[in-house]
């Protein structure tokens, strides 16, 4: 009986390929979703969604000044190969519309991440030039709203969205990694409220316009920004003028970046007798403990709670020591 005999063989034939497919590495078809993203940040989002670091891609490279990029030729490369490119909006990096021009016949899909967020207006008037009025509102909208987990989270769905539409097959997938990136960013959030609840209400002057939505999850207030424009140094007029709101307004510090030159948060700060703080606001691939979006939001606030709370405790010393000379 032939028919019988082959049996065992077919099966383990079909064990044999099953085996194949479970234990092949998991490859994709070339056609799956790339993504590119205007800055480091929104590429850390796109790869917790997109489930595949190689897949994803950020046109800023670490350490780079978002204001003030030129795309390179490599970028235009970069830009052909994505089926969906993610940016900020609001004038913060247009520099990607000439890259999506390039490439409009391959393009799937373009997230412009401003659209899909509660947007808040920009602290300071000094700023305006950072981003385009809203003429319906006659505001400037505040572009760095990736600094806040909630906003972060909700990119993130909206991200899942367009990959599964690109995607049918890996939908799911793409669904319950967004999902569980927004569990995490609930958590962090929650994690951060309680690590910054003793600093709530302090005040800070910002180099750059970049923490104001930070600063509002957790109880800080961004009084003023001293770049006249990204990159535009204030003058002396300008300085004194900011010297005046700072004491005014009992501002306990300057957030200066990383990415800047911070030459006149000094100048205020040593006036001032204040800390500067620098942060980063973007961080990216390569840079230790800054790669992913959790470890970013948690190395700022770190920064923040030891440089104000060493602060605290060196102003506290300075006091004691004053009440100790006075009664001497
Ligand atoms: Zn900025």
């Amino acid at each position: 009986m032939p028919h019988v005999r082959r049996l065992p063989f077919v099966g383990t034939a079909l064990l044999l390929v099953w085996l194949a497919l479970a234990c092949r590495p998991a490859q994709e078809l070339p056609q799956a979703p790339r993504v590119v993203t205007s800055i480091p940040p929104l590429a850390m989002l796109a790869r917790e969604v997109r489930g595949n670091a190689e897949a994803v891609n950020s046109f800023l490279p670490p350490g780079a000044n978002p204001h003030q990029f030129e795309p390179r030729p490599s970028d235009v490369r970069r830009a052909g190969q994505a089926s969906v490119i993610v940016h900020i909006g609001l004038g913060f990096d247009d520099w990607v519309l000439p890259l999506m021009q390039e490439v409009e016949g391959d393009l799937k899909s373009v997230i412009r991440c401003s659209d899909h967020v509660k947007l808040m207006p920009l602290t300071s008037v000094e700023a305006l030039e950072e981003v385009n009025p809203d003429p319906a509102h006659g505001k400037a909208w505040d572009p760095h709203f990736w600094l806040d987990p909630e906003a972060a989270a909700g990119i993130g769905v909206q991200l899942a969205e367009v990959l599964g539409q690109q995607d049918s097959a890996r939908a799911n997938d793409y669904r319950a990694r967004a999902d569980d990136f927004s569990m995490r960013m609930a958590q962090l959030d929650a994690d951060l409220s309680h690590q910054l609840k003793a600093l709530r209400g302090t005040r800070f002057i910002a180099t750059h316009a970049g923490w104001a939505y930070f600063a509002r999850r957790y109880g800080l207030e961004q009084v003023a920004v001293v770049e006249l424009a990204p990159g535009r140094e204030p003058g002396p007029r300008s300085l004194a003028r900011l010297m005046e709101l700072a004491r005014r307004e009992n501002v306990q510090a300057i957030f200066s970046e990383v990415q800047l030159s911070d030459g006149s948060a000094r100048v205020l700060a040593s006036e001032l007798n204040l800390p500067v703080i620098v942060l980063d606001p973007l961080g990216g691939a390569g840079v230790p403990g800054r790669e992913s979006l959790e470890d970013l939001l948690r190395w700022n606030a770190q920064r923040i709670q030891d440089a104000l709370q060493k602060d605290a405790l060196q102003k506290d010393a300075l006091q004691k020591d004053a009440l100790q000379k006075e009664t001497e």
